[in-house]
């Protein structure tokens, strides 16, 4: 048997059925069942086995795939993660799936709602994306949309927000659609989410004048909606579930009915230029994020001496402790020092709701030593990228005025300051 067969195996107690993996021990046979969990079997413990259907790697003929008249054209741009890739039973490593023959292979649903086009960025997993990347995504997305009417990003979870967060400062005057879509699990998975993700991302796209960034994943754990979250509004609050993606301090853009295909849509889009002016990133400036716990230690806090800007993910209302110890007092002179330096900007772990430092001593004192945020609802990393993206783009003291602004929708005003109201 070969990698990619389907395969029966018999043990002394079980008869199991799936797909022959690679895999690197002599000892062990892997198979990848149809929940899509892989599970090893000792060799030893084999009694019977056989091919049930051998593998065969179907050939895409290119150029199948005429232009629809009529249909809207969507790019679809590969960067990474789970979502348009699948397993090289060859080599057994995920392999992006990316020219518009193979993800119509894979989708063959899409083609029947737009013309599709597709192009390569990367394959990178999530973690390993850098500011650079953000704009080399952004130059492309601004190339394909002066042809198409709307870019689909395909892009892994892990720091989607990040990137839609990024996109949407990048990319000022955007006038079209772009959505990032990503995977919980790889599309040859049974309980892959990839297909409806990216489906109901197309069906968005083209009955919906929505023209920002957004991301399209399930809206809960079942295969019935997937949701359009704000690209700035939302965060991945879940490791494994489907449905990790959620809207922070905002409402969802709209929905799509998996089953009927019918677009939701909550409220309406500016009408904008058509022209992109693209704001990048500084690919060297250098941003720190602070997390607040009890038992912190003042000398954590000189790391960022020579950094550009920080953010501190405060507690509560946001909080950092600078008061009753005499370790916290050396937080509060090296913070003092730094707030001269450069902008400290607070946000809050909690996630939801608005940093409010009026409301304890605390709050007051970092205010008077110049820790910026107040009344902020942009959560750490979306705080980290508008910060990391204003210390690229602005003199210092434009930063520290336009980071309480409202520039993209990042900065709800709506959301009503704290508890105390
Ligand atoms: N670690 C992966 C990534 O973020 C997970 C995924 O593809 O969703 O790229």
């Amino acid at each position: 048997m070969k990698p990619g067969d389907l395969i029966e195996v018999e043990t002394k107690d079980k008869q199991l059925k799936g797909v022959f993996m690679p895999n690197s021990s002599e000892k062990k046979l892997v198979i990848k069942l149809t929940s899509g969990y892989n599970v090893g079997i000792l060799k030893k413990n084999i009694k019977k086995s056989k091919v049930l259907k051998e593998y065969e790697e179907k050939k895409v003929k290119k150029g199948e795939h005429k232009h629809q008249k009529g249909k809207k054209t969507i790019t679809i741009l590969h960067t990474g993660g789970t979502v348009a890739s699948k397993v090289d039973y060859e080599t057994g490593g995920v392999v992006a799936k990316f020219t518009p023959e193979e993800l119509i292979e894979m989708f063959p649903e899409i083609e029947k709602v737009a013309n599709i086009k597709s192009r390569l960025i990367g394959n990178f997993m999530s973690e390993n994306l850098r500011f650079e990347d953000y704009n080399k995504i952004a130059k492309v997305i601004k190339e394909e949309l002066e042809e198409v009417d709307g870019v689909i990003v395909t892009h892994g979870t892990d720091t989607l927000h990040y990137t839609s967060a990024a996109l949407s400062f990048i990319l000022q005057g955007l006038s079209k659609p772009v959505l990032l879509v990503g995977a919980q699990r790889s599309s040859d998975r049974g309980s892959s989410d990839a297909a409806m993700n990216l489906i109901c991302a197309v069906e968005f796209m083209v009955n919906s004048k929505f023209n920002e960034v957004g991301v399209c994943m399930h809206r809960a754990m079942d295969d019935d909606f997937c949701v359009i979250l704000p690209g700035l509004k939302c965060r991945k609050l879940h490791s494994s579930r489907r449905d990790a993606f959620k809207v922070i301090n905002e409402d969802i853009v709209g929905e799509v009915d998996y089953r009927t295909k019918k677009v939701h849509i909550f409220r309406g889009f500016e009408n904008k230029s058509n022209d992109i002016v693209l704001r990048e990133f500084n690919p060297d400036v250098k941003v720190g994020i602070l997390k607040v716990r009890p038992n912190i230690f003042a000398e954590e806090l000189e790391i960022y001496d020579k950094f550009d800007g920080l953010v501190i993910e405060g507690t509560g209302l946001g909080h950092i402790s600078i008061l009753t110890h005499k370790e916290n007092e050396k937080i509060y002179s090296k913070l003092k020092k730094l707030c001269k330096k450069m902008p400290v900007v607070m946000s809050t772990q909690c996630i939801f709701g608005r940093v409010n430092m009026n409301v304890y001593n605390v709050g007051r004192e970092l205010m008077d030593i110049g820790v910026l945020g107040n009344y902020s609802d942009m959560h750490p990393e979306l705080t980290y990228i508008k910060l990391a993206w204003l210390l690229s783009n602005f003199d210092d003291k434009e930063v520290k005025e336009l980071l309480h602004e409202d520039l993209r929708g990042e900065f709800n005003k709506r959301l009503s300051t704290s508890h105390l109201d």
